[in-house]
């Protein structure tokens, strides 16, 4: 009998919807054409408009619809007219966290065709992985304001750091990185500002690194990594840094790729005690919404690291070349790359590319 993976899709808001939609057609083909799994995609209408209706952005027992199933695919959540903070610690974050989805895992490469802003870097010259902690640090949710709107008003986000949270994320990105052909490390931290948990996160990685022998790893504080992976970006392979750093960085890096819409992301729950996620890096993009431009790639690169997740390595790599066929054709780039496409044209394509690969 034929595998089912089965894969809670939650499309959400403005632009996630497209891009959801075209990535559950391109996986489709794929299983057909594989022959070997199909999926069983459930979808979830939570997101802004389920907001404005209930309240909430997702329903309570909204996990609870979830936990069994083999991944969550995720689109993008945010909404002109609901404050940011609702969106994204009522469904994302929501999830996240009680779903111990700690590594949050972000590829970066220069795609056939596409063009890096950085003028003197090819290809193959960057290439890399960035692991963000994604439980604690500066999004734990830690703090407070006293007196608000007063002259005298106190406001704190303290960026929490457990012994346990930093050694399992430093274990995983030493895993990775080891994992992959250069077996190269960068841990990014601010110890020289940051006293204490960034003293204890440099401590840390430290004694992961001991288990570590065959891993080359350094130490960049992620001021001065902000210019390394912009002039010398041949010397990163996997960088791993905190919740608010990596963010950041990792911004950085998928403009450095060529555009946001490219850059993919996986939050994995690495002993699989919950299912991961996985989503674009953008947002919501509202100003682009219904206009059928959305750059679909990021979402289909990140289907292929679901893909990984689930086991099925080979059809990972043939959705990657399908992908990597469709963005070396410039007459297939939409707006974000300098394009006219729109998406149903890149996922047709990327649909004919899987269907002509052998
Ligand atoms: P958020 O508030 O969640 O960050 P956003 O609506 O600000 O979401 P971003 O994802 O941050 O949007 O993207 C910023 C801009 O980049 C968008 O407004 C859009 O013009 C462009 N963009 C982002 N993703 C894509 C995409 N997949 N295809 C095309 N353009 C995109
Ligand atoms: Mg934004």
């Amino acid at each position: 009998m034929t595998k089912t993976y089965t894969i809670a899709a939650i499309p959400a808001d403005g632009i996630g919807v497209e891009v959801i939609a075209a990535g559950i057609e391109v996986l489709d083909v794929l299983a057909e054409k594989t022959g070997a799994f199909r999926f069983r995609f459930d979808h979830f209408d939570w997101g802004s408009d389920y907001y404005k209706k209930h309240g909430v952005m997702m329903p309570a027992d909204g996990r609870e619809q979830i936990k069994d199933h083999d991944a969550i695919f995720f689109g993008a959540v945010g909404a002109p007219d609901v404050p940011d903070h609702i969106t994204l610690w009522g469904l994302r974050l929501n999830i996240c966290q009680p779903f111990d989805q700690y590594a949050n895992v972000r590829p970066t490469r220069i795609l056939p065709g596409i063009t890096s802003p950085l003028r003197h870097v090819s290809g193959p010259e960057l290439d890399w992985v960035i692991v963000r902690e994604n439980s604690e640090g500066e999004y734990a949710g830690v703090g407070g304001r006293v007196h608000q709107g007063h002259p005298n008003e106190v406001a704190t986000d303290v960026s929490m750091m457990t012994r346990s949270g930093v050694d399992r994320i430093i274990r995983y990105a030493f895993k990775l990185a080891q994992s992959r052909p250069r077996k190269l490390l960068t841990v990014v931290t601010k110890s020289n500002a940051q006293r204490h948990a960034m003293v204890m996160w440099d401590q840390i990685a430290a004694e992961v690194a001991a288990d570590f022998p065959d891993v080359t790893w350094d130490k960049m504080l992620v001021d001065a990594m902000t210019m390394r992976m912009v002039m010398k970006p041949e010397t990163l392979d996997t960088i791993v840094a905190t919740n608010l750093h990596a963010d950041i960085l990792s911004d950085l890096a998928a403009a450095l790729a060529g555009s946001l819409g490219i850059a993919p992301t996986a939050n994995i729950n690495p002993e699989r005690t919950f299912p991961s996620m996985f989503e674009p890096i953008h947002g919501s993009a509202f100003d682009i919404t219904g206009k059928g431009i959305a750059n679909p790639v990021a979402t289909f690169w990140t289907a292929c690291q679901m893909l990984e997740h689930l086991g099925e390595p080979d059809a990972a790599g043939r959705l990657m070349r399908a992908v990597e066929r469709v963005t070396a054709d410039p007459s297939l780039h939409t707006p974000d790359l300098g394009g006219k496409a729109t998406t149903r044209q890149v996922t047709d394509a990327v649909i004919a590319a899987i269907r002509g690969d052998n």
